[in-house]
């Protein structure tokens, strides 16, 4: 590039800006209109809960579009997020799970169902209508249902979001904190809003090894006695070995999410993933109670 000189580079570097942003707004066209066509689905992920001793499970968007093919929601969520999109897809969603549990009672047992929520819809007008409303008009109890809410845009108005966290409890909503531990201002969440418990990143959950990686197994540890003395439930995500799995169980953690355990599951797999699920259950009691 130095041979071409200052101009050349910045050039080069508007025309990718621009590249970018012409491929973002037609990515939100298509979304727009997928949303219409009914493109969009949601894949299930049982969690281990150790603590009720059931599967629960998290809810996850899914786009396949005919000439784009499969887009990942870290893709599409993000330009969802940037228009108000993100309105019809979360709507979409929480619709989806409820009009699920009420044709499919059998799949989901006594579970809670964790659902997205991004920063952005952190309105009570909107969080009203789009899962109190909704929840209520399908007459399914609230406490069937927790909220994943990500650090972030909550702590720009901090008395606002815990007004509305204290909304959405009274509502009878589970409200946890999504990739815990990734922020700045983590530990900040956890005295400035009434949260019913936090989910830690994956990013530590993948290095938890005790011999190969002791920081990130002592965080780990760190913020589970954290949340234990503040009352706190803890999810981890990202398990995908038996060796991360056994180190949370023997730290006592609550609950357990990741592809060790099951992938997200389009709904009609859902039975069988989530008996898969009931069979580790059964091993981490029995290691639990010690007889392992
Ligand atoms: P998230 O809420 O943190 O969800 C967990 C993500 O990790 C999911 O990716 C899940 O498939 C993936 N995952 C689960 N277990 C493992 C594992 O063991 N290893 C690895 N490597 N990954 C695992 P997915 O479905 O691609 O979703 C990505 C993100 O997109 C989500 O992260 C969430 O932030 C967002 N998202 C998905 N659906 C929705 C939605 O309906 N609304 C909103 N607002 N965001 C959504
Ligand atoms: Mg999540
Ligand atoms: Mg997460
Ligand atoms: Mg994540």
């Amino acid at each position: 590039a130095k041979m071409f000189g200052k101009n050349t580079v910045r050039l080069y570097q508007e025309n990718a800006q621009t590249v970018q942003r012409k491929e973002e707004l037609m990515l939100e066209l298509e979304l727009m209109r997928a949303l219409q066509e009914e493109e969009l689905s949601v894949a299930y992920q049982p969690k281990l809960d150790t603590k009720n001793q059931r599967v629960n499970l998290e809810v996850l968007a899914r786009w396949h579009s005919p000439h784009l093919g499969t887009i990942p929601p870290g893709r599409f969520i993000p330009i969802a997020e940037r228009s108000s999109l993100i309105e019809k897809v979360t709507e979409f969603v929480f619709t989806r799970v409820c009009e699920d549990q009420l044709l499919r009672p059998e799949a989901f047992g006594d579970s809670v169902t964790a659902v997205n929520v991004s920063a952005n819809l952190f309105r009570k007008d909107l969080l009203k209508r789009l899962f109190v409303d909704t929840a209520s008009s399908c007459k399914i109890p609230t406490s069937r249902f927790e909220l994943e809410i990500t650090e972030g845009m909550l702590m720009e108005d901090p008395e606002e979001g815990r007004r509305l966290v204290e909304y959405l409890r009274d509502e009878g909503f589970r409200v946890v904190i999504d990739d815990f531990g990734v922020s700045y201002s983590s530990l900040n969440y956890l005295a400035a809003f009434p949260l019913d418990g936090i989910k830690i990143d994956q990013s530590f959950i993948r290095k938890i090894d005790r011999n190969l990686n002791k920081k990130e197994y002592e965080i780990v540890s760190f913020i589970m006695q954290l949340a234990k003395r503040l009352n706190l439930s803890v999810t981890a995500e990202g398990v995908e070995t038996e060796d991360q799995m056994q180190t949370l169980l023997d730290l006592q953690c609550e609950e357990l999410q990741g592809y060790f355990l099951s992938r997200p599951v389009p709904i009609r797999q859902l039975k069988k993933a989530v008996a898969q699920v009931h069979a580790h259950l059964k091993e981490a009691e029995s290691r639990l109670n010690g007889q392992l």
